[in-house]
């Protein structure tokens, strides 16, 4: 059993401080903001995550969780110091670090003997290395300590599940002290045979780029392919499926749709393009697919506008899903944005549900209206848009939807229904890649 602080209760912070309390560490939960520690102490999760609040609270029942908003006193009762606070994009696409910084320095201050300093944020290269050298700086005495780099790969909606049972573990570290410990730590998912890579600082911080990017790049790839089958008649499900039949290409990350969001793609992407800049390289595939995600997210406003006879002015579009994808709340970069922003910008009146993003959509977008459930959103639309694949929109009822809307015309940005569910039923229907023949059109 370890004594570990985890400084940062985002969806990272608070996943993974539950989660290494349920492998029977010690876990203290840091947080700058009182309201969400406030609320955690009360046994509250400050954002959608399912399965979380089960293990959060057996944790904290059974004695191995609590939180804090004084970092201070958890560097100070700490063995080991995990660091997950956000990077978000900064000017030009860089990371900005004044977060990790922070947190450097606040460790540095407050260390009283030999701490392990886990970087879990996604960091760019070096940055281990720098906040070495700002932990050193901020010491009032000086302290031995390590700085290790152990990337976090958990997807928001399933991060419970993911970082109980990761695909593996990275730990980039230089000393073996350090390595040990982390050994040490994820001992408990050596019994589920998980793969651990020891590795430097330097590879592991890139590793977590290189992962995200190549995903990405598998999105933009499919978009980009989605493209070329509305123009010459292809079906984009059948291509992405045959294709993900050969075993090299794998049939993951090969739906069609509005475009990649959330809080790690769009930004990370960015930040690679940036570390190859900044070493005289260049990531040119990684940029186009950065390039083809912003166009595949403005091309769902045209789908949209198209699909309203060619302008929404004074038209009413219903939206389905708000959040960046679904089991989640999260709308940091979610496609939902750009298409409302489009539509609103063009004249359209905007009625939007989401199962749980509402209240965090209603800060960023204001100005479009919410509704209670998804057959309110379609009331009176002249079209409606399925922007995120919830569930509870797999199996809407098509007849009462086609009644409620002034015009029965569906935009499906992800391809969650065939054409044959609503044709029959008297829609237009426009899917994303889902080209015809060019007889039957
Ligand atoms: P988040 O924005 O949800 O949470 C960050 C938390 O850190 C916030 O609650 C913030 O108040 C807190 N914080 C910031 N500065 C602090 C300080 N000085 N002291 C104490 N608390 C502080 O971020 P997130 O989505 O959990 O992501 C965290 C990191 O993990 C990022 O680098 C991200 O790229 C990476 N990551 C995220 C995901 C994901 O799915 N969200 C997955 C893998 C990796």
């Amino acid at each position: 059993m370890h004594r570990i602080a985890v400084v940062g209760t985002g969806y990272v912070g608070l996943v993974g401080g539950a989660g290494l309390a349920d492998l029977g560490h010690s876990v203290i939960c840091v947080d700058r903001v009182e309201e969400k520690i406030e609320k955690l102490s009360r046994g509250e999760i400050p954002f959608y995550e399912p399965g979380l609040s089960e293990v959060v609270e057996r944790n904290v029942r059974e004695g191995r969780l609590s939180f804090t908003t004084d970092i201070s006193l958890a560097v100070a009762e700490s063995e080991v110091v995990f660091c997950a606070v956000g990077t978000p994009e900064g000017d030009g696409g860089a990371v900005d670090l004044r977060q990790v910084d922070s947190v450097a320095e606040e460790i540095g201050r407050h260390m009283t003997g030999y701490r392990l300093i886990v970087q879990k944020s996604t960091v760019p290269v070096g940055t281990a290395r720098r906040i070495a050298g700002i932990i050193r700086e901020h010491q009032s005495e000086p302290h031995e300590f390590d700085v290790v780099s152990n990337p976090e790969f958990l997807r928001e909606g399933s991060a419970v599940g993911d970082f109980m049972r990761p695909d593996r573990v990275v730990v980039g570290a230089d000393s073996d002290r350090a390595m040990a410990t982390m050994r040490s730590i994820y001992r408990p998912l050596y019994l589920i045979k998980t793969p651990f890579v020891e590795t430097t600082p330097e590879t592991a911080e890139l590793i977590k780029y290189a992962s995200n990017a190549f995903l990405a790049t598998k999105i933009s790839f499919i978009n980009e392919i989605a493209g070329i089958c509305e123009g010459v008649g292809a079906d984009v499900q059948s291509v992405a499926y045959a294709m993900g039949l050969d075993k090299r290409i794998g049939p993951k990350f090969l739906h069609a749709g509005a475009g990649y969001g959330g809080s790690c793609f769009p930004k990370d992407t960015k930040a690679l393009v940036k570390i190859a800049e900044e070493v005289g390289r260049e990531a040119s595939i990684v940029a186009a697919a950065v390039e083809v995600n912003r166009l595949q997210k403005e091309r769902m406003v045209d789908k949209v506008v198209d699909a309203a006879g060619g302008d929404v002015s004074g038209r009413t579009v219903g939206l389905l899903g708000l959040s960046f994808k679904p089991n989640t709340d999260d709308m940091r970069y979610a496609a939902s944005q750009v298409l409302a922003a489009g539509l609103t910008e063009r004249g359209a009146r905007v009625r939007a549900f989401d199962p749980v993003a509402t209240e965090n959509a209603r800060a960023l977008m204001p100005d479009i209206e919410y509704t209670e459930d998804a057959y309110s959103a379609a009331e009176d639309a002249h079209v409606l848009v399925i922007m995120t694949e919830w569930n509870e929109f797999r199996r809407l009822d098509l007849e009462r939807i086609r009644d409620l809307m002034a015009e029965p015309s569906v935009v499906d940005c992800r391809n969650v229904y065939d054409p044959e569910d609503f044709e029959p039923l008297g829609f237009r229907y426009e899917g994303v890649g889902r080209g015809r023949p060019k007889e039957t059109q």
